[in-house]
């Protein structure tokens, strides 16, 4: 995974390909921020894409939040492609209520206009919504679920995760008033479990109810003791915006992109999220990874 923004500065391109040039086989997200305001987005989707078709790389997700008039030129070029591509998009909510958690009016408008077009232009390319619920959307879960179905694309949900800095595009929030109702998202992700059965069979069910069953169980007993073990750390590295590499994002760096990984720090790491003796999450960089659920 990588995360990338405009402002403060990014990594420079040619250190991000350097570092990715050393591994073979691996899927690449592409986060933010907002992926789509970094300058050299264009090239860094070429050089994967290139490694892709040689088999390298097996595959390419963006995660945006949906909204840049930049995506429609990238999907434009790209659109030849886009079996190769896959985006999620951020919908916290219907109409206001996702402008509210959005921080700026229009948000939703231009997030549904930006969803039609891809579905028109490279309807090839893999859609899905990622919904985060706080306080002020929990009303909105089952809605949210009727326009995915409606436009044909799955969602994904998630809890607002106690973290400070997380809402950093709405810095009037602050953290402990999103957190939600339990109960009340806790019976609406149970009926969702149940419906996805009805729409797409057992086999999908089991992919999604198993996703959603740590999130309810969470729900359920307000912690997380029931993450005794994740194999995040061992498959996956995060880098940030200053190059640093967390193979867990609520751990320590084990190093940077430039002066390469220490072994002994990221065997730590791994050993540790193997015992469970992390500060736990239900992050979707995090705990829940479809590594953790096969
Ligand atoms: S904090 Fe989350 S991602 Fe990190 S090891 Fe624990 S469960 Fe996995």
């Amino acid at each position: 995974m990588c995360s990338l923004w405009r402002s403060p500065a990014s990594i420079d391109y040619g250190r991000i390909t350097s570092f990715l040039d050393k591994y073979e086989n691996f899927s690449i997200s592409i986060t933010g921020g907002e992926p789509f305001l970094y300058e050299d987005l264009y090239r860094l989707l070429k050089y994967c894409l290139k490694r892709a078709l040689r088999n390298e790389i097996t595959g390419i997700h963006i995660s945006s939040n949906g909204t840049c008039p930049e995506i429609r030129e990238l999907v434009v070029k790209f659109a030849p492609y886009a079996r190769w591509l896959e985006m999620t998009f951020s919908l916290d909510g219907i109409g206001k209520y996702h402008d509210v958690q959005r921080g700026y009016n229009g948000a939703f408008r231009s997030l549904i206009d930006n969803v039609r077009f891809v579905r028109r232009v490279a309807p090839g390319m893999s859609l899905s919504l990622k919904m985060v619920i706080t306080s002020i959307n929990q009303h909105q879960i089952h809605r949210v679920w009727q326009l995915g179905k409606a436009l044909k694309i799955p969602v994904y949900f998630k809890v607002v995760e106690r973290v400070p800095s997380y809402y950093h595009r709405n810095y009037s929030i602050d953290i402990k008033e999103l957190l939600p109702d339990f109960g009340l998202i806790r019976s609406s992700l149970k009926e969702i479990a149940k419906e996805y059965r009805d729409l797409y069979g057992e086999s999908d069910y089991l992919i999604y109810s198993t996703y959603l069953e740590p999130i309810i169980s969470y729900l359920e007993s307000e912690n997380m003791d029931f993450i005794t073990t994740c194999r995040t750390p061992a498959c996956s590295f995060f880098v940030t915006v200053d190059g640093s590499i967390f193979p867990c994002l609520y751990m320590e760096p084990v190093g940077n992109i430039v002066s390469g990984i220490d072994e002994d720090k990221l065997f730590s790491v791994i050993k540790r999220a193997n015992a469970g003796d992390c500060p736990k999450c239900l992050a979707y960089h995090g705990y829940l990874q479809w590594w953790n659920f096969v």
